[in-house]
């Protein structure tokens, strides 16, 4: 298939949130090397909360993003929740009214959520955030389908992508948010924000390709 329906995909997100949710503790051991580890218990907690809102209720996937949004921006401290809830935000308007998504509509999606965290953190690829892994990956989707890529090959390319981007964090000099503060001893580890990133990109990327089959 070439799209899937926004109706009835809010579930995409209740895998996401179980995703994060069940890396908590990872999450939080990230931060907690050159943050302050509080990483996993925010994110798990906004995700956490957002599912369990959206239990039962077979939302499509833009009401699923703006509710998930509304969590995150009201209900979660540290820089990821209004992050994050500026990401989901952008793609729940991006899509909304939109039937059927193909990879164009998912291409605008990805690209929105970029703008949105953008707007309010002023972070730029190679500061080390959650941007080195979701750049890299909204581009790599953009290009696949550039190239005559299918929507599932676009979303395989987007995936790796985050993967690379979240790993190339490791010998980056964090330039924004409480890591900067160390200045080159926060080289040598992972980003959280590039972690938590990935894996959400993993299992939306993931969750599409299951509809498109
Ligand atoms: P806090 O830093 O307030 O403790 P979290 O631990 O939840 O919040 O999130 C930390 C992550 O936030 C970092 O790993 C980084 O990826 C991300 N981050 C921080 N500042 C920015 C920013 N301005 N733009 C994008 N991401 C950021
Ligand atoms: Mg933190």
């Amino acid at each position: 298939m070439i799209d899937f329906v926004n109706e009835g995909s809010g579930d995409i997100i209740c895998d996401v949130a179980a995703i994060i949710v069940s890396n908590r503790a990872y999450l939080s051991e990230i931060d907690g090397k050159i943050g302050d580890g509080d990483h996993g218990v925010n994110m798990a907690k906004g995700f956490g909360r957002a599912a369990e809102r959206m239990e039962g209720r077979d939302l499509s996937l833009s009401e699923a993003m703006a509710e998930l949004s509304d969590v995150l921006m009201s209900e979660i401290g540290g820089s990821m929740g209004p992050l994050y809830g500026m990401m989901f935000a952008n793609m729940a308007e991006s899509i909304d009214g939109v039937s059927e998504i193909d990879a164009r509509a998912f291409a605008d999606m990805l690209r929105s959520g970029v703008d949105g965290v953008q707007d309010i953190g002023a972070a730029s690829v190679g500061d080390k955030t959650m941007l080195d892994s979701l750049v890299p990956a909204v581009e790599a989707f953009a290009r696949s389908l550039d190239n005559g890529g299918s929507f599932s090959v676009a979303l395989s390319k987007m995936e790796n992508a985050a993967v690379i981007g979240r790993d190339c964090t490791i010998d980056m000099i964090a330039k924004v948010g409480r890591a900067s503060r160390l200045g080159e001893r926060s080289r040598g580890v992972l980003d959280a924000g590039a972690t938590s990133c990935c894996l959400i990109l993993r299992a939306l990327g993931d969750g599409v390709s299951k509809r498109l089959s």
